[in-house]
């Protein structure tokens, strides 16, 4: 998927006092680690709003659990023992994906981590910048209907609304995904996640997801393993295909023609979940691939 498009990070300009607090939280944050020698803790020093990254604490040491601090939430996940690239000793490393989300004010948050079942409070931290990337406006014109809802559709859209929140609510504690993801379809990019969206005029909100080109019929494939968490046609996404894999990570391909999948199946990356169709609010065929992880959608790519 990193193909698509090529990334560049304009660094915001901090004004010299940030610099000099950045500086001075690097200088204390770099040596707390859970204990000399034992643990390190990795991110990027900068993310754009709306985009996810992977926070990995590597261990010297066997352990079963840490947990990792972000945006005041705590999570816990499995450590996994990895064996050492260079022909040593075998370390112990957990991973999480982690959201920045596109409505986050901040622009320094603290990524921390502890380790054991038993910690509660951060014992490595370091802190991660946020920054912006250029949104573009998109102009669409769709059927009428997906602009101002009739009202007798009022109660099928609050529904939809509640079976997306139970299936991201679903909790699967073994982590299935895996990077990079998996192309779901081989077409181009027609819509960036995070545009600001204007119907018939009206403005709508931003775009959580990224839309693919594909004819109808294409198949689309799932882009890692998981377990499918929802399949149902709802009056925006249409044919809607939900898989979660597992760790608070959770895959949405919309606009389907046809789903292929049933509900707590149980899908490999790559295999075909479904084909693309024009169902919903669509101006014509293609596939709405979302991501959300840790309960904040984020940008596929
Ligand atoms: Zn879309």
């Amino acid at each position: 998927m990193s193909t698509v498009r090529k990334r560049s990070f304009p660094q915001r300009a901090l004004p010299l006092w940030g610099v000099v607090v950045v500086a001075a939280v690097l200088a204390w944050s770099a040596p707390v680690l859970c204990a000399p020698g034992r643990a390190h803790l990795a991110a990027p020093e900068s993310v754009a709003r709306g985009d996810a990254f992977v926070a990995g604490l590597s261990l010297a040491q066997p352990a079963e659990q840490v947990n990792f601090f972000w945006r005041g939430r705590r999570h816990a996940v499995a450590a996994r023992e990895v064996p050492d690239a260079s022909g040593g000793a075998p370390v112990w490393r957990a991973e999480i994906l982690l959201p920045a989300p596109l409505e986050e004010k901040a622009d320094r948050l603290t990524l921390g981590a502890c380790i054991g079942t038993g910690c509660s409070a951060p014992e490595a931290t370091r802190p991660v910048r946020l920054h912006d990337r250029k949104r573009p406006v998109q102009r669409l014109t769709v059927d009428r209907k997906y602009v101002a809802p009739p009202p007798e559709e009022a109660a099928r859209i609050r529904r939809d609304r509640e079976k997306v929140r139970a299936a991201l609510a679903g909790h699967l504690p073994e982590r299935l995904w895996s990077l990079p993801l998996e192309r779901p379809v081989p077409g181009t990019v027609s819509s960036l996640f995070g545009m600001k969206r204007v119907f018939n005029g009206q403005p709508r909100g931003m775009h959580r997801g990224l839309d693919l080109r594909g004819a109808q019929g294409t198949p689309i494939r799932a882009c890692a393993d998981g377990v499918v968490a929802l399949v149902d046609d709802l009056y925006f996404s249409g044919n809607a295909v939900y898989i979660n894999h597992g760790d608070g990570v959770f895959s949405s391909y919309l606009h389907m023609s046809k789903p292929l999948v049933t509900p707590g199946e149980r899908v490999r990356r790559g295999q075909v979940v479904g084909l693309v169709g024009a169902t919903g609010r669509v101006t014509g065929p293609h596939l709405h691939l979302g991501l959300m992880v840790q309960g904040e959608s984020v940008d596929p790519q």
